[in-house]
């Protein structure tokens, strides 16, 4: 067993603190990740609260994983020692239904590990990235290029696959008016993304104070939506909205800003469900759809493009002991634009 020191959530809603915990061995397809930087995603947050219900504790969260491969399993082809791996949301599927073996493992009709607060195969939880290492099927890691800022990359392992794939799968391009609701982790890396592919990009805010921060992200607009003459000029202008909101709020007033025949994807995950009025999707054949991260191998096409395009995460570095205080940011609003935490302060 591998000891791994960590922050761990003991019980719901309690602040984290230093935890330590053993890792499986290096089996023979496995790799073992000396983590070096890991992002703080909200979905950390609604889980360590139970938002979602289910959560299992102790809770060691964390899903944007980036760090350097120290061992390698007698089997494994994909890396070798020294290399630089990251680790998203899952560590394992079935691998064998539909879903799996057209590599959306996300979708797993069967049992999907995920890094954290989940389950093994053989019913072991599963522990994330506040800590100084994991071990993974190499099939689930994925390689990162050294020409960026490491920091800058790990949230790409969540934020950004998550904003890229239902980009990909509507394939936004330059004829598209894009609208990205809210601007925070996942928001900005959707701003930048739909920017890069081309497209018009209009930010839709509840923070005026983000204004400056969107154009610079690429945006070529911005909208205070508590500004009621700012919000009726873009009435049924959007062909495309992504959703991030982590919080409940009235999906049919964004809906109404879609042209005809548009679609509103949602990524962010209120515990709330929504209330959607008929008449708002009928009246112009509106749709409204959702969107999991992203497969391996789309994962891995997304940070290749970011590592082409120079597209990285904006982050505030922080170290493990302030995680707390970060949460507490979060949930304000305060966040410009990802939390990462430098694992080198677990140390
Ligand atoms: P975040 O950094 O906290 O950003 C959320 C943004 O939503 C805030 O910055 C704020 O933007 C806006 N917002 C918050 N409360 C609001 C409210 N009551 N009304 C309107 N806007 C509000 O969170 P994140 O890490 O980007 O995650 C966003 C959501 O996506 C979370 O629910 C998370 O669990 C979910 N998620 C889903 C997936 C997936 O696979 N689908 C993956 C990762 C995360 P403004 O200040 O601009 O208004
Ligand atoms: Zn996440
Ligand atoms: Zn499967």
């Amino acid at each position: 067993m591998i000891a791994t020191k960590a922050y761990a959530a003991p019980a719901v809603s309690t602040p984290l603190a230093p935890f330590k915990f053993d890792r499986k061995e290096v089996g023979p397809n496995d790799i073992q990740i000396e983590i070096l930087y890991c992002g703080v995603c909200h979905s950390d947050l609604h889980q360590i609260r139970d938002e979602w219900g289910g959560s299992i504790f102790p809770m060691v969260p964390g899903h944007e994983i980036v760090g350097k491969v120290v061992k390698v399993g007698d089997a494994v082809t994909k890396f070798k020692v020294g290399e630089t791996a990251g680790i998203g949301c899952f560590v394992d599927s079935c691998r064998h239904c539909p879903s799996c073996e057209a590599g959306e493992e996300q979708y797993c009709d069967n049992h999907l590990s995920f890094t954290y607060n989940g389950t093994y195969k053989d019913g072991a939880p599963t522990y994330g990235g506040y800590s100084d290492q994991y071990v993974v099927d190499e099939q689930y890691a994925l390689h990162v290029s050294d020409k960026l800022p490491l920091e800058g990359v790990a949230p790409l392992l969540c934020a950004g696959i998550t904003t890229y794939s239902p980009l990909m799968t509507w394939k936004i391009g330059k004829d598209h008016k894009v609208a990205v609701v809210g601007l925070g982790g996942l928001g900005h890396m959707a701003v930048k993304f739909a920017a890069s592919l081309g497209a018009e990009v209009t930010v839709l805010s509840t923070s005026a104070s983000k204004k400056e921060d969107a154009l610079k992200l690429g945006a070529h607009h911005f909208v205070v939506t508590k500004d009621e003459e700012q919000v009726k000029a873009v009435a049924g202008t959007f062909d495309f909205i992504l959703n991030t909101i982590s919080a409940q709020h009235e999906y049919n007033f964004y809906l109404q800003m879609l042209k005809l025949d548009g679609t509103m994807v949602l990524v962010g995950i209120p515990p709330e469900a929504p209330q959607v009025s008929a008449f708002n999707l009928i009246g112009k054949r509106r749709r409204i759809a959702g969107s999991m991260i992203g497969g391996i191998k789309e994962t891995q096409e997304m940070l290749d493009y970011c590592a082409e395009h120079g597209i990285v995460s904006d982050v505030e570095v922080i170290n493990i002991d302030y995680i707390n205080e970060a949460y507490e940011r979060m949930i304000k609003n305060d966040v410009r634009y990802r939390f990462v935490i430098d694992i080198a302060s677990l140390k």
